[in-house]
């Protein structure tokens, strides 16, 4: 089987290899998708290293190969599944109390971390989800962003008939968008690319800004009697976007810090006094839980959230460099492997 492998910053081969042993509790997928994702352009780049050699790949998509004999689930050969691919200990304080999103052992040296970028992967079977008839297998590799969105926006406690600001309407932006949507809440989202935005209205938004033609946080106002949002999440690395969310949020209103940032130890653009004075609530997130890739999975299942429109490019093993030097471009949404092309 063939694998890409990162050896060291910039430096990805294609391997070949036999295809893994299926342990009695373990299941063998053959991965036919795998989206290449900021984690995996971060590890090319050499901005965030685990260790090499390392098989990159988190949101995969595939068929189950064979099921080891000590499964209990239901799952058999043939079944067309989405991976939960980031390894959890379940013995870590975090684990045992429901946040393993922030799993002290994730990255350990030992476990196998990622391993998409391969035609077959070994995993435990509590991380395989079997996904509807109507889903094709392109869009299930969207099941693990999806769920990061999932919990994005579980942490902003979102109610009912709220407004929320979504800044940045690259892939995360409109998967936020359309998951803030399925949580029955009304939906603003800015980006300074006038094509992402269009798409962003295709997917339901109601209302899109382009900060470079219009004030966004007047805009903002304009349609929220003056108060600004309930909630903001924040998808977009720029400051300035951060600094619009800060205007633009209401008193007591929630701000989720959804992206990372490239610049070491970036500050806050906000005033301390305000953020005493409007009790702004500033939060971060990371990551998905198993129960927030079950309820991933069910809304691409359903149909709620649209995946298709953020597919740019597919690419093969063969022009992979190529692929993650596009999918690190803002002209493409999100680019995956697909393992027989
Ligand atoms: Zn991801
Ligand atoms: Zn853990």
């Amino acid at each position: 089987m063939k694998s890409a492998v990162l050896m060291d910053a910039r430096s990805i081969e294609i391997m070949e290899s036999e295809i893994p042993e299926c342990g009695d509790c373990e299941v063998l997928v053959r991965v036919k998708y795998c989206g290449i994702c900021t984690l995996e352009q971060r590890l090319w780049a050499g901005d965030m290293k685990i260790y090499y050699p390392l098989v990159p790949g988190h949101e995969v998509s595939g068929v189950v190969e064979k099921v080891g004999k000590g499964v209990k689930s239901a799952l058999k050969a043939g079944d067309r599944v989405a991976l939960d691919m980031v390894y959890r200990c379940h013995q870590c304080y975090y684990c045992r109390t429901g946040q393993s999103n922030l799993c002290e052992n994730q990255f350990t040296r030992g476990v196998t971390p990622l391993g998409g970028f391969s035609d077959y992967v070994v995993v435990a079977p509590e991380r395989v989800f079997t996904i509807a008839d109507n889903l094709s297998l392109e869009e299930a590799a969207f099941a693990e962003p999806v769920a990061c969105c999932l919990r994005s926006l579980k942490k902003l406690n979102l109610t009912i008939a709220e407004d929320i600001l979504i800044v940045g309407a690259g892939p995360m932006g409109l998967m936020h968008l359309q998951v803030a949507l399925a949580m029955g809440v009304r939906v603003f989202i800015s980006d300074v690319d006038d094509s992402r935005l269009a798409t962003a209205a295709e997917l339901g938004a109601d209302f899109t800004i382009n900060p470079v033609s219009v004030d966004a946080v007047e805009a903002v106002r304009a349609e929220t009697a003056g108060r600004g949002v309930d909630a903001c999440v924040v998808t977009s690395p720029a400051i300035p976007a951060l600094e619009a969310a800060f205007k633009s949020i209401r008193k007591n209103g929630r701000i989720n810090i959804y992206t990372a940032y490239m610049q070491e130890k970036p500050h806050m653009p906000i005033d301390m006094n305000r953020l005493h004075r409007s009790e702004v609530l500033v939060t971060g997130t990371e990551g998905r839980t198993e129960f927030d890739f079950q309820q991933a999975v069910r809304l691409l299942d359903f149909g709620r959230v649209n995946v298709k429109p953020l597919i740019t490019r597919i690419a093969g093993f063969s022009d992979i460099e190529d692929g993650i030097k596009a999918a690190m471009s803002t002209e493409t949404q999100r680019v995956l492997l697909g393992t027989e092309k």
